[in-house]
C-alpha cells in the first residue's frame, strides 16, 4: 500500500481523456506537511490559519506570525500556498476571543449567524492588519494567496481590499519590497448570499473557493456539527449543485480561478460530478489525496459529463445521493 502510494504520488493528477486536475492539500497544523508532501499535493488550497497558533499562548504579533507563514512557504517549495485569514466565531476560536476580549459581543444566541470570518475581523481591523502584513512579508519567501471566510457581501471585500493595500502601502514606507502584484486576494463562497452574488464578487476577487461545508449548512438551514453523518446533512442536495454552479459559471466567464475546499472535495464520486461542472482544482484533507487521485486517473471527461448532466435533472435529495454513489469507476 505505501509503495502505491508513492508511485501515485509522482504520476500526474490527470483525467484519462487528457485533461489535468489540480490537487490541493487543506491545512490547519504545520505537522501536516509531511503527509501533504508524501501524497503528492501540488500545494495547499486552504490553510485554516485559527488552528495554526496554540491556543493557549497569546496570538503572535505580526513578526511572531511572519515567521510561521515565512517558514511553512518555504517549505512548500514554490507550490502555492492559499492562507486564509482567521475564521474565528461559530463553532471555532471562542478561547481566543475570550483572551482578545471580544467574546462578550460573541454571546450570540445563533452563532453560526453571528459576527464571524470576515465579519468579525472588520470589526477588529488591527487583527486583520496584523495578519495581512505578516502574510504579505512572508510573500517574499514563496507563493501564497490569501483567502477570505464568510463572506456574504461585496462590500466587505471591497473594504478588505481597501486595507490590504493600506498594509501594502504601509510595509513599503518602511523599506519591505514587495512585489508591484500582490500576492491574489481571494474569497470563499461559503453562504447562500455569497453564491447567488458571485458575478459581483468575482469581480472583485482574484480567485474564488468554494466552502461546501458552510454553505451545506447554511443553504440547507442544518447545523453541520451536530448534524455531520445525518441524512439531513448532504451536499449532495440539488439546491446545493445548482449554487455551486452559478460560482462555478461566473468564476470561469471572468477568468478566475475557482477551487473546492470543503469536505465534498474528498470524496471523490462526488469530484468526478464537480468535474463535470467545469471544476478543475480542488482541496481536501492530506489523507485524501491518494484516493481522489486514483479516482482521477481512471476517469474520462465524457463520464464526469454524463454523470453531470444527469445529476443536473434530478430533483430528489435522495435520488441525487443513490445516482452520484452507484457512479462506475
Ligand atoms: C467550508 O466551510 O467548506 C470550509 C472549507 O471552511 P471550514 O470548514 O474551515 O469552515
Ligand atoms: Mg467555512
Amino acid at each position: 500500500e505505501r509503495k502505491g502510494i508513492g508511485r501515485l504520488r509522482r504520476l500526474p493528477s490527470r483525467l484519462i481523456s487528457g485533461e489535468d486536475v489540480e490537487l490541493l492539500a487543506n491545512i490547519e497544523i504545520a505537522n501536516e506537511l509531511p503527509l501533504l508532501h508524501r501524497n503528492g499535493a501540488a500545494g495547499i488550497g486552504l490553510l485554516r490559519t485559527e488552528f495554526l497558533f496554540d491556543e493557549s499562548e497569546p496570538l503572535p504579533d505580526e513578526d511572531g506570525q511572519y515567521a510561521v507563514y515565512a517558514g511553512l512557504l518555504a517549505d512548500m517549495q514554490g507550490m502555492t500556498t492559499t492562507i486564509r485569514v482567521l475564521d474565528w466565531g461559530g463553532e471555532k476560536g471562542l478561547a481566543r476571543l475570550r483572551q482578545l476580549g471580544i467574546h462578550d459581543e460573541q454571546e450570540e444566541e445563533n452563532p453560526a449567524l453571528g459576527v464571524r470570518g470576515l465579519r468579525l475581523l472588520l470589526r477588529h481591523p488591527e487583527i486583520l492588519e496584523a495578519q495581512l502584513c505578516a502574510i504579505l512579508r512572508a510573500s517574499l519567501e514563496g507563493k501564497c494567496r490569501i483567502l477570505l471566510p464568510m463572506v456574504s457581501s461585496v462590500n466587505e471585500v471591497i473594504a478588505t481590499r481597501q486595507i490590504y493595500e493600506r498594509c501594502a502601502r504601509r510595509l513599503r514606507r518602511r523599506g519591505v519590497k514587495l512585489p508591484n502584484d500582490l500576492p491574489p486576494l481571494g474569497v470563499m463562497i461559503e453562504t447562500p448570499a455569497a453564491a447567488l452574488t458571485a458575478g459581483a464578487l468575482v469581480r472583485q476577487a482574484d480567485f474564488l473557493a468554494l466552502g461546501t461545508n458552510d454553505l451545506t449548512m447554511y443553504t440547507l438551514a442544518v447545523d453541520r456539527s451536530a448534524s455531520m453523518g445525518s441524512a439531513l446533512y448532504t451536499a449532495l442536495h440539488p439546491s446545493l449543485l445548482k449554487l455551486l454552479r452559478l460560482s462555478v459559471d461566473e468564476a470561469l466567464r471572468a477568468h478566475r480561478p475557482i477551487c473546492v475546499c470543503g469536505e465534498m472535495a474528498a470524496d471523490p464520486r462526488s469530484v468526478a460530478l464537480l468535474i463535470g461542472m467545469g471544476l478543475r482544482s480542488f482541496s481536501m484533507s492530506a489523507a485524501s489525496l491518494p484516493a481522489v487521485k486514483r479516482m482521477i486517473r481512471s476517469l474520462s471527461i465524457d463520464a464526469c459529463d454524463d454523470l453531470y448532466r444527469r445529476a443536473m435533472l434530478v430533483e430528489d435529495p435522495i435520488q441525487l445521493t443513490e445516482l452520484v454513489r452507484s457512479f462506475a469507476c
